[in-house]
């Protein structure tokens, strides 16, 4: 199926900054894919980019991280940019660690430094509108217990 990429924006407030520099650079190339972001750093990007159309979720704190995650876990991301601040602590820290970790799980492209998401956007695969990620199959996991065996 040929489509533009689903793409999850979030940047810590320490990292704010620089994750608009960036969507700034990338403007032309983020067009016409489907951007979603936490609150605060949504709006913020559409203040600096009016051309670009985000969906913004909840504040990441206040479970816009979770809503990127269940999105990644329904198979509707395909990229999250996520730039973290390594220097200052976060209340919401597990759900930054769930988010981290469900990338992992669907294998969804997960750029964190912005030297990642340079090279993210400058691969031919972001430009290639067939390219899906290859899936893990979770399916034995799934079965692993059944009814009647001692665990269940
Ligand atoms: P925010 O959330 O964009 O609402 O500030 C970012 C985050 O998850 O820290």
């Amino acid at each position: 199926m040929s489509r533009g990429k689903r793409i999850g924006l979030v940047a810590h407030d320490g990292r704010k900054p620089d994750l608009t520099e960036w969507v700034k650079i990338n403007e032309e190339k983020l067009a016409g894919h489907r951007l979603y972001a936490t609150g605060t750093t949504g709006a913020m990007l559409m203040q600096k980019c009016p051309s670009l159309e985000i969906t913004c979720l909840k504040s990441g704190p206040l479970g816009g991280d979770q809503q990127l995650g269940a999105l990644i876990a329904e198979g509707k991301l395909d990229i999250l940019i996520f730039f973290i601040d390594p220097m200052t602590s976060q209340p919401h820290d597990v759900d930054v660690k769930a988010l981290t970790r469900l990338s992992t799980v669907y294998n969804i492209v997960l750029a964190m430094t912005r030297s990642t998401a340079d090279f993210v956007i400058g691969s031919p695969l972001f430009a290639d509108s067939d390219w899906t990620p290859i899936k893990t199959d979770y399916h034995a996991y799934v079965q692993r217990l059944k009814p009647g065996d001692a665990a269940y």
